[in-house]
């Protein structure tokens, strides 16, 4: 008799608690069985689950668990910088106006001002443990400020083009020597804890509670992690597409949790495309960062031309969506295989302090940066819509939050601007402990109920990894022809009627197959990709960075408003 894994699938609940576990349930002698206690399972290691763990730690125990090794984050890959006004010559008023235009009326406008008015804290925060900024070579009390499409001033907080690394690095080194944050790496978390799906009444005001998750261990075995707040800080999606920008660990498992458990999501139909990926087949989804536009890099077509005064005003410095689509338009009119970015017009030795990185990536490629164009495509990059939360990362379950890329929290609104994403991650981890700090009185003395340990029932160990692999292949290849930069009603139409038997298998592998990452990550982003669809089909207008070409005009009467399910 199968119990959980089938009702969390099929019939969104679970067994009860307490119920003559675990003889009841048929589980195998030979599983062990492991439960953990904590105050807060702060789930992902990039910039908002470290900023949180490192401020909840204050209050009580932090368990953070982390797919892979704790490196293994988008934060990690992060180039540019942090947005934040840190310039005299700067104002709120900018910052806010440049998010807010960039995001196509969808942006919530309290939200926006609340996290451009945090962000020059939460960076000194960042500075305060030890993460290093560029400072300005003739004036070294101030930050050497970048400037990306989008902005209208200089406010981009930077370290090279490795600013991810160096806020990544300071947060583990951080995190490591404090002794109320245990970092569990290579613990997958499968699905949440849900209360009324656990035989745990619903509260009064008829919200259901998160008591932990389900978190698959490096043996594979699947162990019940309860606490008393559970984090999401699972990153984006962008695993979903052929093509794209993000690590391996970007399959939205927190986006596609939080939904399986009940949780309201929003927004799913804005992913953003990142214009400029570098293209070369030695390069796995190489980013050649924003900042090169910043810079003066102009984006050129095979012959030479500049395209991009064609399609907007801005020129190279226009917003993400826009530049995608133009070079998507480009390639399709012309049959070229890519653009070029072309910053060699720039002083070598400039080019090579202001990108290292960029500069050695593509040096060990064969492109000299500093003598030619590079050879760019856009990729998936960037999820703007999430777990629905408010103001204080709150999702619509009591005791979940979502924090980060996972989230959908109303600042980006149609289309993300350059640099807002560690600026939202690092904000809304001190938003977020900020009321877990005012429940603590309460919440920190609330026992914790009895939990049904995870049944694998009758399932085997799958042996033809291949019956994996195909599915994952098909699911990317799938949105990227159909759910990608331009986007048709008939084209989603087929595509979710493709995906219907697709993801019918897969359920199938999941109820017959013992779990492994791989299988949990495949049903996370075959999930992830109806729920785009599903978004994507509701929404008829084009609108930031989702583009329709049956409603190619932007309608407010109908649409002004964000897509929640
Ligand atoms: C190449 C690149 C460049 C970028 N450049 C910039 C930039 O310059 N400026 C900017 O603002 N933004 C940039 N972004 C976006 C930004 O980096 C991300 O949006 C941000 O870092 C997300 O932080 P996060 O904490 O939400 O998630 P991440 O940093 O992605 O971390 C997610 C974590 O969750 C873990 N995880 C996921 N699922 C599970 C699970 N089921 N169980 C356990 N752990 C799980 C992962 O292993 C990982 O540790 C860039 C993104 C990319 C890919």
């Amino acid at each position: 008799m199968r119990f959980k894994k089938d009702f969390y699938w099929k019939n969104g609940c679970s067994v009860k608690a307490g119920r003559g576990l675990p003889e009841r349930i048929g589980l195998r002698r030979s599983e062990k069985l492991m439960q953990k206690q904590t105050d807060f399972l702060v789930i992902g290691s990039g910039i908002s689950g470290l900023s949180f763990a490192l401020k909840a730690a204050r209050l009580g125990k932090v368990t953070l668990v982390t797919k892979k090794a704790r490196v293994d984050t988008a934060t990690n890959l992060a180039q540019g910088g942090i947005a934040a006004v840190l310039a005299e010559d700067d104002s709120f008023d900018l910052h806010v106006q440049d998010t807010l235009r960039c995001g196509a009326g969808l942006c919530h406008e309290d939200v926006v001002q609340m996290v451009v008015e945090n962000g020059p804290a939460r960076v000194r925060e960042l500075m305060a443990l030890g993460i290093h900024f560029m400072s300005d070579d003739q004036d070294p009390s101030h930050l050497d400020l970048g400037r990306e499409g989008g902005h209208s001033a200089r406010r981009i907080a930077h370290a090279c083009d490795l600013t991810g690394h160096e806020i990544e690095h300071g947060l583990l080194r951080a995190v490591a020597a404090n002794p109320n944050i245990e970092v569990l790496e290579n613990h997958l978390a499968v699905d949440l804890l849900i209360g009324s799906r656990a035989g745990v009444d619903i509260p009064s005001d008829g919200v259901d509670q998160c008591f932990g998750a389900y978190v698959l261990g490096p043996d594979n075995v699947v162990s019940t992690f309860r606490a008393r707040v559970t984090m999401l800080c699972s990153g984006g999606a962008g695993k979903v597409y052929l093509y794209t920008t993000n690590p391996d660990i970007a399959t939205g498992d927190g986006i596609a949790m939080a939904y399986r458990a009940g949780a309201k999501v929003a927004n799913l139909e804005f992913v953003q495309f990142h214009p400029t990926c570098l293209y070369h087949p030695k390069a796995k989804n190489f980013l050649i960062s924003e900042a090169v536009r910043g810079e003066g890099g102009r984006l050129i077509d095979e012959r030479g031309n500049a395209f991009m005064t064609k399609y907007d005003q801005r020129g190279d410095l226009a917003t993400r969506d826009t530049v995608a689509r133009a070079i998507d338009t480009e390639m399709k009119s012309s049959g070229d295989d890519c653009v070029y970015l072309d910053i060699s017009f720039q002083p070598a030795a400039f080019i090579q302090k202001r990108f290292p990185n960029i500069y050695q990536t593509c040096l060990s490629l064969g492109i000299d940066i500093t003598r030619e164009p590079i050879p760019v495509v856009p990729a998936a990059h960037y999820m703007c819509g999430g777990v629905q939360t408010d103001a204080m990362g709150r999702s619509t379950i009591s005791n979940l939050y979502a924090l980060g890329e996972a989230s959908c929290t109303g600042l980006h609104g149609g289309n993300r601007l350059a640099s807002n994403s560690l600026l939202e991650g690092v904000v809304y981890a001190h938003q977020a402990f900020v009321q877990c700090e005012k429940d603590w009185p309460e919440l920190g003395k609330q026992p914790l109920p009895e939990l049904a340990p995870w049944d694998p029932g009758p399932a085997e160990r799958l042996e033809e990894c291949v019956l994996i692999s195909h599915n994952w292949d098909q699911i990317r290849r799938l949105m990227w022809n159909y759910v990608g930069i331009v986007r048709s009603e008939k084209r989603l139409q087929l595509v979710r009627e493709r995906l219907a038997p697709v993801v019918a298998e897969i359920n199938q592998h999941y109820r017959d197959y013992l779990l492994t990452p791989d299988l949990v990550e495949l049903r996370n982003i075959a999930q992830l990709a109806e729920l785009i669809i599903r978004c994507a089909l509701i929404r008829k207008e084009s609108r930031g960075l989702h583009f329709m070409v049956d409603y190619p005009e932007r309608d407010d009467a109908n649409w002004h408003r964000d897509t929640i399910i």
